[in-house]
């Protein structure tokens, strides 16, 4: 017998990125999941839990921003998977480069419609990519709630998804309508298709809660997968 999960989502940054806030139900131990901007929200949301640890799906920076503020304000550990050690100092170096973050596809049409959304150096202070590793496998004990981390690599090479009470957190590898983007650096699109695949043969009532935007299942998107195998993104 496994304790109900509870989500909270918090919509933060310029990106509209979900970070997710989970517990079991009647406990108030809780991990944040991509405290992406919006530090002041982000604990605000969290002021009746204790809160147990921050961990990353990865390091792109609008799932970290918020990371320093949030974590030394809890004093809790980062967790990530180690593979994307790489990410958070290839955007650093990207936004020093471009004098603003790169937010993939949108950069153009978002630097277009909101002049300083992607400002960098951010108004607040930059995390310093210091984590603690989680692999694969690992179970992360939320109170009475079993956290499975699975580690699903393509959008980045420590993509994590974690597994709970048949919820997925499944960051930007796996939304409605197909995988995450694979066009940056360090991404992979057939790498990303094995971990979508994965994903997907999870029961079908298993509820898909993704970085952006809302969610669907397991059931709603298996179909579609050879679609997006076969259009190449
Ligand atoms: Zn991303
Ligand atoms: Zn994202």
């Amino acid at each position: 017998m496994s304790a109900r999960a509870v989500l909270r989502r918090v919509v933060v940054g310029v990106l509209g990125t979900n970070c997710w806030v989970l517990h079991a139900a009647g406990d108030r131990r809780a991990l944040i999941v991509d405290p992406g901007d919006e530090p002041e929200r982000i604990l605000a949301a969290t002021a009746d839990l204790d809160v147990l640890a921050v961990l990353l799906t990865h390091a792109h920076f609008d799932h970290v921003l918020a990371v320093p503020q949030v974590a030394r304000a809890l004093d809790v550990p980062v967790l990530a998977h180690p593979a994307d050690a790489p990410v958070w100092p290839h955007e650093l170096a990207a936004a020093r480069r471009a004098g603003h973050w790169n937010a993939g596809t949108a950069t153009d049409g978002l630097l277009a419609r909101v002049p300083g959304a992607l400002a960098f150096p951010p108004s607040t202070p930059l995390w310093d990519g210091a984590t603690e590793p989680v692999h694969d496998g690992d179970v992360l004990p939320v109170g009475p709630l079993p956290v499975r981390v699975l580690h699903t690599p393509g959008h980045t090479p420590g993509g994590l998804t974690l597994s709970a009470d048949g919820h997925l957190l499944t960051g930007d590898t796996l939304f409605p309508g197909g995988p995450g983007l694979t066009g940056p650096p360090l991404s992979d699109f057939p790498v990303i298709v094995e971990s979508v695949r994965r994903l997907l043969s999870f029961p079908g009532s298993a509820r898909i809660h993704p970085g952006h935007g809302l969610g669907s299942t397991v059931r709603a998107q298996r179909p579609h997968l050879q679609g997006w195998v076969a259009r190449g993104w």
